[in-house]
């Protein structure tokens, strides 16, 4: 048997998607620019996949830039905040996606500084200490995720949106692990920026979006043409586009009949576990209220250690020791390095689709019990 449990590094491709997004690769090839009805046809077609994207969250379509992914797009989000509206300071938690962890301290050298916010033990943000860092700082922008890729916390959107304008602080948060998993209603939910990336929700690989709150001036990364009303240039990855439109339009339409279909998978997932594998344990909010379709496991080293994983995939079992971002390299988890207690122990991140059945789980936590017991 052979189960898919690793969909927060990525999630197969629609059907559906794919199907809306061949004509763009055969009949509709136009380069979106060109005057002529073969442009005119493909520009058309990305003008409408933005208002689909606009219309799910809320906003305005020109507010909608089209990337390359999550990581482009969290990427411009610092970057103009820092060039277009005079940002001295990030404040942001030591668990933020690569995206814009490494951003941010990138920009170190221009004199920006990176402040953290403290977090609980389990990896929870200390909204008080962040009240308390922007009382202090001026020019800031609040970089903080709304869900995270491996421990599952979710962050109080409106909440820290609400702090953030109290003290007149630009705010992003990196929305690529919950994007077109909650609804996200802009026009009343004061952020600045949110990102988004096809490939996290059954679209395809490559493509993702920044939103940015209407503002005179955009400052930004790449340059050439006028592409993307001029916030992006380079010719649109337009069956990208298309596709992403598309599984947003899919995902949004069938949210909540996904939403309980997942919970409840990960909630048997839970029990099973917690019945079958001796001293389970959980990382983060995993186990809590969380982002539905991560659950992070944390197990006694019974002499297993990394062979753990690859024991797993030898089973058919596709999981991940950390994020998709550490996979392949040796580098230790730094967000799991911030839950005390988890790092001598063994760490696995199982996280769903809506593609994943009962079946699945039962094979799952069945193997995971004979590999563990075998360790022993
Ligand atoms: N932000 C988060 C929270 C992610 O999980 C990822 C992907 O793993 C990214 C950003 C990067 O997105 P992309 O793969 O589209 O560059």
């Amino acid at each position: 048997m052979k189960v898919y449990l690793d969909n927060a590094a990525t999630t197969p491709l629609d059907p559906e998607v794919l199907e809306a997004m061949l004509p763009f690769m055969t009949e509709h090839f136009g380069n979106p620019s060109s005057t002529h009805s073969f442009g005119r046809k493909t520009k058309d077609a990305i003008e409408t996949a933005r208002r689909t994207v606009a219309s799910f969250l809320h906003c305005q379509p020109s507010e909608i830039t089209f990337t390359s992914g999550g990581t482009e797009a969290d990427n411009i989000a610092i970057y103009d905040a820092i060039h277009s509206h005079g940002v001295k300071n990030i404040i942001l938690s030591k668990v933020e996606h690569h995206a814009v962890l490494d951003s941010s301290i990138n920009f170190k050298k221009l004199g920006i500084n990176a402040l953290f916010v403290n977090l609980d033990e389990k990896g929870v943000v200390d909204l008080k200490h962040l009240e308390t860092l922007l009382t202090k700082h001026k020019d800031v922008l609040v970089s903080l995720m709304h869900a995270n890729n491996e421990i599952a916390n979710l962050l109080p959107l409106q909440q820290v949106a609400e702090i953030c304008r109290k003290h007149n602080a630009l705010f992003h948060s990196d929305t690529v692990q919950s994007m077109a998993h909650y609804a996200f209603d802009l026009s009343s939910i004061d952020i600045d920026y949110i990102t988004g990336s096809a490939h996290k929700f059954h679209g395809p690989k490559g493509v993702g979006f920044l939103y940015h709150k209407k503002k005179k001036s955009f400052a930004k990364i790449i340059h050439g043409g006028s592409q993307e009303r001029d916030h992006r240039s380079g010719t649109e990855n337009l069956y990208g586009i298309i596709g992403l439109a598309k599984a947003m339009e899919i995902a949004y339409n069938h949210l909540e009949d996904h939403q309980n279909r997942i919970l409840s998978l990960k909630n048997y997932m839970i029990e099973q576990l917690k019945d079958k594998v001796s001293d389970v344990r959980f990382n983060g909010e995993s186990a809590d209220e969380s982002l539905y379709t991560v659950l992070s496991i944390n197990l006694p080293d019974t002499g297993i250690g990394s062979m753990l994983l690859f024991s797993l995939d030898l089973e058919g079992i596709a999981a991940s020791g950390g994020s998709a971002c550490a996979s392949g390299s040796d580098k230790g988890s730094h967000v799991l390095e911030q839950i005390p207690g988890s790092h001598h122990r063994l760490n696995v991140r199982f996280s769903f689709s809506k593609m994943n059945t009962k079946e699945e789980i039962d094979y799952v936590v069945e193997t995971l019990s004979k590999i563990m017991d075998r360790g022993n």
